[in-house]
């Protein structure tokens, strides 16, 4: 391995201390690891912090998002108008419920799902949309609100995002799914939150994440259908002590930001991720750039890593996976924002701990890159 592939800058990392490990250590020796006292205290903490009524700790992002859809009642044959540009979880949820993802395209600047486009894809058998507040920043749910549709969101990496109008992503009532994955602004390890205004919709989560059991039933009788999607007394503790620390790292990650803009300022053709606008403000999750478009993105990401810089093209467009290629026939040129943006986003090294000497290290290498 050469000097620098050894001290190579790594994409993401946790930022874990005595806290997390005094609380699963605590969970550990009381010996309930499960449907112990850390999941309502952890939901009553992430739902206050929010500034929302409920909310539901589940297993994962992706749990949330299948449990959500239902809730609003997405069925069988149901349409869900929602964003090629996202982690393919968004989309592959609609598909647990047999409901088919209707894609429309996003807007240039801030990558969401364009509330236009999404308009012009509602369809009498369209039952929810799903908007995905990609890379932090917020979706406009104003704009998708006024179309009167039920609304699911995916907040997955939004954590911290706050709306033009101050309420926080995830507050505005629709159910809203976090995702606590080990890279995500707030991780459990695995593991996932769905936050909500309806105390009913609530119940539903709680029933069905865990068989379809209701709070006052015991052992033998499931009135509903249901999952495993339960998170751990482990985690939940795991999450306690995340929340506890968590205004420091958004402000880390909003700081590391800031030394890129600063670093990359001035660097010919390279998108950089755009800047708070109209009130909204993002939850730092990830620095994607995106490359010219005379480059070869694929070429840039492997001559970043022959200089021990880590990074991934982020994301690529869902419908032109293979998959949704295969099971509905997408092809290139039907969303093409989504599909210029995907082609050229390169994810930079991005976490809490990231020192200004790292960010100056990853822009000189990029500059040497792109040869400017
Ligand atoms: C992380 C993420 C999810 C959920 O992922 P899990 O691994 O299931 O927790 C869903 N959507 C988006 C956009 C994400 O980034």
């Amino acid at each position: 391995m050469s000097a620098a592939a050894s001290e190579a800058i790594p994409l993401a990392g946790p930022v874990l201390g005595p806290e997390e490990e005094a609380g699963v250590l605590e969970v550990l020796r009381s010996g309930q690891l499960s449907l112990g006292p850390r999941v309502p205290a952890f939901e009553r903490a992430f739902a206050g912090r929010l500034g929302v009524a409920h909310a539901s700790a589940v297993s994962s992002g992706t749990a949330g998002l299948h449990l959500a859809l239902r809730a609003v009642g997405v069925h069988d044959g149901d349409e869900v108008v929602t964003t090629p540009f996202s982690f393919v979880a968004s989309a592959n949820a609609c598909l647990f419920e047999r409901a088919r993802p209707v894609f429309a395209d996003i807007d240039p600047v801030t990558l969401n799902l364009d509330p236009q486009a999404a308009a012009a894809a509602v369809t009498p058998r369209t039952a929810a949309l799903l908007p995905v507040h990609i890379f932090g920043y917020p979706a406009d749910l104003p704009g998708f609100e006024r179309l009167g549709l039920p609304i699911v969101e995916d907040a997955c990496q939004a954590l911290g995002a706050v709306h033009g109008d101050g309420v926080a992503v995830g507050a505005r009532g629709h159910p809203a799914v976090f995702g606590f994955y080990a890279n995500k602004q707030l991780t459990t390890g695995e593991g996932g939150m769905v936050t909500t205004a309806d105390a009913a919709v609530k119940a539903q989560l709680d029933s069905e994440r865990n068989q379809g059991r209701a709070p006052d039933m015991g052992w033998l009788d499931h009135d509903r259908l249901g999952f495993n999607y339960r998170l751990n007394d482990l985690a939940c503790a795991l999450g306690l002590a995340q929340l506890e620390r968590l205004d420091g790292m958004l402000a880390d990650r909003a700081r590391v930001a800031g030394w890129y803009r600063d670093a990359l300022a001035g660097l010919d053709g390279l998108g950089l991720p755009c800047p708070d606008a109209g009130g909204d403000r993002r939850g730092w999750f990830v620095f994607v750039v995106q490359v010219p478009a005379d480059r070869d993105r694929d070429a840039v990401i492997r001559s970043l890593r022959e200089r021990g810089v880590a990074s991934k093209p982020y994301l690529p467009a869902i419908h032109l996976m293979s998959f949704y290629r295969e099971a509905f026939g997408h092809h290139e040129g039907e969303f093409p924002v989504c599909e210029d943006v995907a082609a050229r986003s390169v994810a930079l090294p991005f976490f809490p701990r990231m020192t200004e000497g790292q960010v100056e290290q990853v822009a000189v290498a990029l500059r040497e890159v792109l040869g400017r």
